[in-house]
């Protein structure tokens, strides 16, 4: 299987992490989805169309729901203060996002790692966030650097890195077309930046077969 590594950004500045975007305007999508029927050369009036319109709108709203989510809202009451200084590891999160590029999705798994710093957050929280970060459009790379920075910034974490799997339908139905590429990109903060065997860690225990797998 074909990996094609992305470079790694280096301090990059996060944007809209707040979430204070209004939820998507649903007769606008509807009208709208409707003339891109007609541009495309079909019948929007035609038996199996007629819902389409609607269904897309709605579609397109909850895919991108992550605009109108609030991340302290999200984390309000689930961090806790703990003396545990070991790293904790969330691996193989699923994630479906949309390409800001030609609208179509591009989805994988991610795998996130800190280290505390007198408190951590519950765990559930850490597919909730990227989820928030997932349902808008994006590019992988910003993807990952926000859920890197949140973490580091509302944990006050010691170190935080995360790595992002993905395939992108805009690679394997147009353009290109390489079925079998995988694109990775890291985020690497704090001491999984600075110290090399921190990271190094990291990468070795998101890679380890899952619980339960033979190996
Ligand atoms: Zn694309």
């Amino acid at each position: 299987m074909a990996k094609q590594g992305i470079r790694r950004r280096g301090q990059q500045q996060v944007e809209d992490v707040s979430g204070n975007g209004r939820p998507a305007d649903l007769g606008v999508l509807h009208s709208l989805v409707t003339e891109m029927l007609l541009a495309l050369g079909e019948k929007p009036g035609r038996n199996g169309l007629l819902k389409t319109p609607e269904r897309v709108a709605k579609a397109l709203a909850f895919m991108t729901q992550g605009y109108h989510r609030d991340i302290d809202h999200l984390l309000n009451g689930a961090l806790f203060p703990i003396e545990y200084d070991e790293m904790v590891i969330v691996k193989d999160i699923d994630f479906f996002s949309m390409c800001e590029h030609h609208l179509l999705p591009f989805y994988g798994k991610v795998h996130v790692g800190y280290l505390p710093n007198k408190k951590v957050v519950g765990l559930s929280k850490i597919p909730r966030i990227v989820d928030t970060f997932a349902r808008r459009l994006q590019v992988q790379e910003r993807f990952t650097v926000q859920i890197a920075e949140t973490l580091k910034s509302k944990l006050n974490a010691h170190g935080v890195g995360v790595v992002v799997e993905a395939r992108h339908l805009c690679m394997m139905m147009r353009g290109v077309e390489k079925q079998n590429t995988i694109a990775v990109s890291s985020s690497m903060l704090g001491a999984f930046r600075s110290q090399p065997q921190t990271r190094l860690e990291f990468l070795k225990l998101i890679r380890r077969g899952s619980v339960g797998d033979s190996d």
